[in-house]
């Protein structure tokens, strides 16, 4: 299939476009690299060649209708999955114009050209932050929706947006919830790289190589057995493998409708029972210090994924913490050589 993948040369996109090209389709990448990566994308079309497929990347933003619908004029596609958007919690407490903005005209402008062209498979990347600070935990996809930040309240928009969008317009969509994505393709040359970096393992694994002051734990006063938030990390393979089976499923589909999936590991470790995993797997100690809580965070957030399992046939392949951290760490070392 010709896949559009808006933000393929971001962290997850990346992964998703050279998995995309490994399982035989035909990625076209729509970035405007603002925090993508070049380097990325040559990384993940590597192979394709050989594989007698030509890759495309155009650069562009979601919020420009105009070269969306040029991307359209140009290119045919079987399927769009949208990564394009910021997804820092605490940035769109301070921003929400940003997150309102960017989510829901991209998120838009990219449904109606879809629309217009009769594209009608679109997978949607949503987040655990729909939940807020859930009542039920694990949390199961029909909890109760009630995001507590900008980011989450315009991601829960989207995704009804696409649920509108199916009865309107006939979409077949797929919005997956990611709890937190986290380690590296251990093939090589691809893994997450911020700038600025927020994300917990990075941090961890940067304090660790003394790139950065020490880690700073945003609150130890939580509700949780050691006081710091606990979340659900799940590899970023097994990530890109769920938006694979959603595209299996859309394309054999043949009624309208719009489905939101978790996509976690079951399991959640806290902020020191990660710096504990680093330690493990490094060998070495993770210079930190305590600070105030961060603005956005719920203190328990771990998926009930079973949902996924049974209608996507999705089941993480990497699901042991200290695994997906060495992974990252080999990134890590490897972009630091
Ligand atoms: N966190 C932290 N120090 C950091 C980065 C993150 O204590 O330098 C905490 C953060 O408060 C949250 C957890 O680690 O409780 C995971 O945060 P991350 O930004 O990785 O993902 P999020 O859950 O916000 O999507």
């Amino acid at each position: 299939m010709r896949v559009l993948v808006c933000g393929g040369a971001g962290y997850i996109g990346s992964h998703m476009v050279r998995r995309l090209i490994r399982a035989g389709h035909t990625p076209v990448v729509f970035d405007n690299m603002s925090t993508g990566h070049a380097w990325a994308l040559k990384e993940a079309f590597m192979g394709a060649e050989e594989k007698g497929i030509t890759p495309v990347a155009v650069e562009g933003d979601v919020l420009n209708l105009q070269a969306l619908e040029t991307l359209f004029d140009n290119h045919e596609f079987d399927a769009v999955m949208h990564f394009s958007a910021r997804s820092l919690v605490s940035e769109s407490v301070e921003k929400p114009e940003l997150y309102y903005h960017g989510i829901l005209v991209g998120s838009l402008n990219l449904l109606a050209v879809a629309n217009r062209a009769k594209i009608d498979n679109f997978i949607f990347s949503s987040t655990a932050s729909v939940y807020g600070t859930p009542e039920c935990m694990p949390i199961e996809e029909n909890c109760l929706t009630k995001p507590i930040t900008p980011y989450g309240h315009a991601t829960k928009m989207v995704e009804m947006i696409l649920e509108d969008y199916a009865q309107a317009h006939g979409l077949k969509s797929v919005a997956l919830r990611y709890f937190n994505a986290a380690g590296a393709d251990p093939e090589g040359g691809l893994g997450e790289l911020h700038e600025p970096e927020t994300h917990l393992i990075p941090n961890v694994l940067r304090a660790i190589l003394g790139q950065t002051p020490p880690l700073e734990i945003f609150g130890n006063d939580y509700p949780t057995p050691d006081g710091t938030c606990i979340r659900d990390y799940v590899y970023v393979n097994d990530v890109a493998d769920a938006h694979l089976l959603a595209l299996e499923k859309l394309a054999g589909q043949s009624e309208r409708g719009f489905t939101a999936y978790n996509i976690g590991s079951g399991r959640g470790f806290s902020v020191l029972e990660v710096m504990a995993a680093a330690e493990r797997v490094t060998g070495q100690w993770v210079p930190y210090k305590f600070a105030h809580r961060r603005a956005g965070d719920p203190p328990v957030l771990v998926a009930a994924a079973e949902k996924a399992r049974k209608e996507l046939g999705w089941s993480p392949q990497l699901p042991i913490l200290d695994e997906i951290i060495r992974t990252a760490w080999n990134f890590m070392n490897s972009r630091a050589a």
